[in-house]
C-alpha cells in the first residue's frame, strides 16, 4: 500500500475513506478537511476572532493547533473543573502548548466562581451526575466568556464519533429540541447566546488522534475520570462496532441526518430564547440552568440554615 497522494510509504491507514497517507500528506489532508467544511458550512470569516474551548484533550488542541495554521485569529478558553489530578493536568498540558507558540488563553477557574462552583462540589451538593453538572458550567461559561471577550464564535472540538454518538442518544430518547439544534453551526441568537461552531465534526476521533499524534501535541490521554460508564461512551462504542463491520457507517449516519433530518426537527422547533433574570445571559426559562443550579448549590452549602431565604 502506498500514500495516496504522493505513492510514499504510508503512516496511517484509513479505512473508512480506504486510504492511507504518509505524514506530510495526512498532515494536509487533515487541514483541507477541516478547512472544506469551514467554507462549506461557512463557519468563519477570515476577520473573525475565534474562542476555541480547549479541555487538553486531542480534538481541541488539534482544532485549535490546525485554526492558527490556516491563519486565524484565535484565544483559547481553558475551564478549570477542579477533577483531581485529571484537571490538573490538563490544565498543564494546555497551558504549555499556549506558551510554546505564544497563543492567548484565558483560564476560568470554576472553583472561584460564585464561592466555588468546581465539578465534585457541585455534584455533590445537588446530587447531579457530575456530566450534567459539568455541562451546565461548560454552557454558560461558554456564552459568557465570548460575550465578554467581544469574539465572533466560539469554536468547539466535537469530532464524528462525538456527533454521532450524541445523535444516537437523541434519536434513541426521541429528543425533538435536541434534534432540532444539533448541527455544526449554531447561529447567534438575539437573546444572546453566541455563535458556536465544530469545525471538526465529519472527523473521527482516529483521525484527530493521529492528527495530534503527527504533530506532537502533548495531550491528556486519559479519559476524564467521571466519562466511566457515561452512556455517551456505550453509544461511542456501540457506533465503533457497527463500523467495523461497515466502515463508513458513523459519517452516513451524521451526514443523512443533517441533509434530511434535522431541518424537519428545526422547522417544528418552537422554543425561543429570552434573558435570564439574574445573570441577563440568554435563557429558555425565567432563569437560566446555570442560575438555576448556582440557587441549588446556594440552598445546600453546608452552614445554611433551613428556612433562610435564598
Ligand atoms: Fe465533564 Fe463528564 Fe466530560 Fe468529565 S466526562 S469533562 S465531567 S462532561
Ligand atoms: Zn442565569
Amino acid at each position: 500500500m502506498k500514500c495516496v497522494r504522493c505513492r510514499a510509504k504510508p503512516e496511517t491507514y484509513l479505512r473508512a475513506h480506504n486510504a492511507a497517507f504518509c505524514r506530510p500528506c495526512y498532515l494536509e489532508h487533515f487541514r483541507r478537511q477541516v478547512e472544506r467544511a469551514i467554507r462549506r458550512e461557512r463557519m468563519l470569516a477570515p476577520t473573525d476572532r475565534v474562542l476555541v474551548a480547549i479541555s487538553g484533550g486531542k480534538d481541541s488542541l488539534a482544532l485549535w493547533d490546525v485554526l492558527v495554521h490556516l491563519g486565524y485569529a484565535t484565544t483559547g478558553l481553558y475551564l478549570a473543573q477542579g477533577i483531581g489530578e485529571y484537571s490538573a493536568r490538563s490544565r498543564t498540558l494546555v497551558e504549555s502548548f499556549a506558551a510554546a507558540r505564544s497563543l492567548p488563553l484565558t483560564v476560568v477557574d470554576l472553583a472561584q466562581e460564585e464561592g466555588g462552583l468546581d465539578i465534585p462540589t457541585v455534584a455533590g451538593l445537588t446530587r447531579r451526575s457530575p456530566c450534567a453538572a459539568c455541562g451546565t458550567l461548560k454552557r454558560h461559561h461558554f456564552d459568557r466568556a465570548a460575550r465578554a471577550g467581544g469574539y465572533d464564535v466560539l469554536a468547539t472540538g466535537h469530532n464524528l464519533d462525538d456527533e454521532a454518538a450524541r445523535l444516537f442518544g437523541n434519536v434513541l430518547h426521541w429528543q425533538r429540541d435536541h434534534l432540532a439544534r444539533q448541527r455544526p453551526v449554531l447561529e447567534a441568537s438575539a437573546a444572546g447566546f453566541v455563535r458556536k461552531v465544530k469545525p471538526l465534526y465529519l472527523l473521527s476521533e482516529y483521525e484527530t488522534a493521529t492528527y495530534a499524534f503527527m504533530r506532537g501535541i502533548e495531550y491528556v490521554v486519559e479519559e476524564c475520570p467521571n466519562s466511566t460508564g457515561a452512556t455517551q461512551l456505550l453509544y461511542k462504542n456501540l457506533l465503533n462496532r457497527l463500523e467495523a463491520e461497515s466502515p463508513g457507517t458513523k459519517g452516513t449516519f451524521l451526514r443523512e441526518f443533517l441533509r434530511s433530518g434535522q431541518p424537519a426537527f428545526a422547522a417544528v422547533d418552537e422554543r425561543a430564547a429570552g434573558t435570564c433574570e439574574r445573570c441577563d445571559q440568554p435563557s429558555f426559562g425565567r432563569v437560566c440552568s446555570y442560575c438555576a443550579l448556582v440557587n441549588e448549590v446556594e440552598r445546600k452549602r453546608p452552614g445554611r440554615h433551613v428556612g433562610e431565604a435564598s
